[in-house]
């Protein structure tokens, strides 16, 4: 379950799969600041190579964290149903039209590739 150091070739190529986004939000990434997302973590039998990485803002590599792809999409599906059951202020914001709940359906950026 140890991780090894990536060659300074192999973390070029993980940031190359999104052109410099994050896999899974897609925001914009600078290379200094990509995190290497083991797409099925290691705790849970993924492998420590290369076509099980992909690049992940800091923000989505703690979320995902130990959460396998689907894992991580029922994760942020349910947020939205968290929010209106536990944030009282959401609650006020939804009543007062501040804010709307648009979608529970998460497509990551990765799918929108080709
Ligand atoms: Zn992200």
């Amino acid at each position: 379950m140890k991780r090894r150091k990536l060659k300074i070739q192999e973390r070029q190529q993980v940031y190359k799969i999104c052109e410099g986004h994050c896999a899974y939000c897609g925001c914009k990434l600078d290379y200094k600041d990509m995190q290497v997302d083991h797409v099925t973590p290691l705790r849970i039998g993924g492998k420590d190579e290369l076509h099980n990485m992909l690049p992940a803002c800091r923000s989505c590599n703690h979320y995902k964290a130990t959460f396998d792809v689907e894992g991580y999409r029922r994760y942020l599906s349910g947020i939205s149903q968290r929010l209106i059951r536990d944030s009282i202020p959401y609650q006020v914001a939804i009543r007062f039209g501040l804010i709307k709940h648009i979608t529970d359906e998460v497509t990551f950026y990765f799918e929108t590739l080709d």
